[in-house]
């Protein structure tokens, strides 16, 4: 099987890359990316030179080159996005660009050409926030900020080409990722790297702000996973369960780095920031799936490769 990974010079894409090639889950794995700021082949280092992989430098609004990449693939990942929030409320134009319209020619490409499966990669904040309970598959979408209000589109998207062009789609809602190759403009990488050479932590808001933690790798095999057996129109969520507060993650990376706790400081809070995402993943378990990594290994091997 030929597998089509877009955004896999990213932060998860290319952890799922490097993953899949390790454990030899597909035949071919060709890589696309447009290197945009988040975007570098240094985290593809190891695979580049693998005969199974390719790379390919190309934008997935770019219909004819994404037409060319998708007649050769038997399964697409949709991994490419704009997926940092704080720009998504400075500006959500490119938002909009790659994550609705982009995934709309992907979409395009793979109906006209006939895919095995299309797996867009989706997010727990496309539920909104929950101030009790999980999230299940199942619940409304009410995204609150404009990087999730563009990935609930995507996800809406997707789903209309399963009903009109019987296209056999799946979709993966993770909650928050962390571990290697992670850019560091998201909060574990900005804190452990602050908090390695001595500066200060700025949490947002009073630090109360819940979120459930996933090492990455454990989310690249949920994916796999739900690509293979899950059912075709189908969404699943992945979840490690992990929750902590901002604050709790922050002290958790003091003492894994040896920092103060003077280091923290407290900052104006992001507008529209979600106080809880929280998920029920019995879905994904019932094909087989359980977390293999807890939060304090996955955070001891973020530090250990950003030392
Ligand atoms: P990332 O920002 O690290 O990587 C995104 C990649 O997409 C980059 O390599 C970038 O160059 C590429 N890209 C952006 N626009 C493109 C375009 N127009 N054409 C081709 N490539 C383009 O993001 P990530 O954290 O790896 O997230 C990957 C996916 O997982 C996203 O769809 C995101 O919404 C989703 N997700 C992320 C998390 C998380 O915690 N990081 C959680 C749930 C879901």
């Amino acid at each position: 099987m030929h597998a089509l990974v877009t955004g896999g010079a990213g932060f998860i894409g290319s952890n799922f890359v490097h993953w899949a090639l390790e454990e030899d889950r597909y035949d071919a794995i060709t890589t696309v990316d447009a290197l945009t700021y988040a975007g570098t082949t240094a985290n593809l280092e190891g695979v580049l030179e693998d005969d199974r992989h390719e790379f390919v430098e190309a934008d997935i609004r770019d219909a004819d080159a994404m037409a060319d990449l998708v007649a050769d693939a038997d399964i697409v990942f949709n991994f490419a996005a704009e997926s940092h929030v704080d720009r998504s409320i400075e500006d959500a134009s490119d938002f909009v660009a790659t994550n609705v319209d982009g995934t709309r020619v992907l979409l395009d490409a793979a109906a006209e050409h006939g895919v095995e499966r299309f797996v867009q990669i989706s997010t727990d904040e496309v539920y909104g926030e929950i101030l009790e309970g999980t999230f299940s598959e199942d619940d409304p979408l009410t995204p609150r900020n404009p990087y999730s209000a563009t990935k609930a589109s995507a996800d809406l998207l997707v789903q209309s080409y399963y009903e009109t062009h019987d296209l056999p789609v799946v979709i993966t809602r993770s909650s928050n990722n962390f571990g290697p190759r992670q850019h560091a403009e998201k909060l574990i990488p900005k804190f452990i790297t602050r908090s390695l050479a001595g500066e200060e932590l700025p949490v947002y808001g009073d630090g109360s702000n819940v979120r459930e933690w996933t090492y990455v790798v454990d989310n690249c095999r949920g994916i796999d996973l739900a690509a293979r057996e899950g059912d075709p129109g189908e969404v699943y969520n992945v979840g490690a369960s992990a929750e902590r507060t901002n604050l709790e993650v922050t002290e958790a990376i003091l003492e894994a780095t040896g920092g103060s706790e003077d280091q923290i400081t407290f900052v104006e809070d992001r507008p529209g920031h979600d106080q809880r995402y929280a998920l029920d993943t019995s879905k994904l378990e019932a094909l087989g799936w359980e977390p293999t990594w807890t939060f304090e290994e996955g955070l001891e091997k973020t530090v250990e490769n950003l030392r």
